[in-house]
């Protein structure tokens, strides 16, 4: 089975292909998807954003197509920046404007609840990792599956693998930061692997009944 992926990031690639081929299922990149009219992000859920992106990108090819959208919700920051995660610090901005931004966000947070309070308890640093994957054939959706990962923002990064949010973002279980993980290891925690994992479920079953 073939599942095109809509997404230009070889290292997103990479990860969903290593971990379907065990169950038979060869991922491959959209063909051409750099000439497509590209898809309007901008749905207020990673849900909506999943959705819209498979059922645009799956008119545009033979068969079963991926999408996914996800991002980082930091619970002190009501949830923010969420489905802004990439363009936090601006449309164009770095990991790392990204990044800092975030850092600053927490302090000021944690300095208005410092001034409240005569014994301030510092703001909680809890954030999640969320990742929603819609899976479309033909302009229909098949099914949408989510992943999260919890875990604490430091005040300062660790570790020089993974992308975007990765070296602030601590994973207690493993006592480590995302950017301190193999590319497998993280996988294997990840918001991004979990929703993947819970498709492949749907693949497998679906298949069958086909
Ligand atoms: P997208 O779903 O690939 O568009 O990712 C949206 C943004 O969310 C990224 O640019 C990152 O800022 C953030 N993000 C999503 N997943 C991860 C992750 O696994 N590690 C670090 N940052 C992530």
């Amino acid at each position: 089975m073939i599942l095109y992926i809509a997404s230009t990031n070889p290292g997103k690639i990479k990860e969903f292909r290593e971990a379907a081929q065990e169950s038979g299922v060869t991922v491959e990149p959209l063909p051409g998807m750099r000439s497509l009219p590209a898809c309007v992000e901008d749905g207020r859920t990673f849900e909506a954003n999943a959705r819209k992106k498979a059922l645009h990108y799956s008119r545009c090819v033979n068969g079963l197509l991926l999408a996914d959208d996800s991002g980082i919700s930091v619970d002190a920051l009501g949830g923010a920046p969420g489905v802004y995660s990439a363009r936090f610090a601006g449309p164009n901005a770095t990991d790392q404007q990204n990044n800092q931004l975030l850092l600053k966000r927490l302090r000021e947070v944690q300095a208005r609840a410092s001034e409240q309070t005569l014994h301030p308890s510092p703001a909680s640093r809890s954030a999640q990792y969320i990742c929603v994957i819609a899976l479309a054939e033909r302009g229909r959706i098949l099914t949408t599956t989510e992943g999260q990962g919890k875990g604490q923002i430091l005040e300062s990064p660790r570790g020089s693998g993974g992308f975007g949010y990765d070296p602030l973002f601590y994973f207690p279980p493993l006592g480590k930061t995302y950017a301190e993980l193999s590319p497998e290891a993280k996988f294997g925690v990840s918001h991004r692997g979990e929703a993947f994992r819970k498709l492949l479920g749907f693949l497998a079953t679906h298949s069958k009944t086909k």
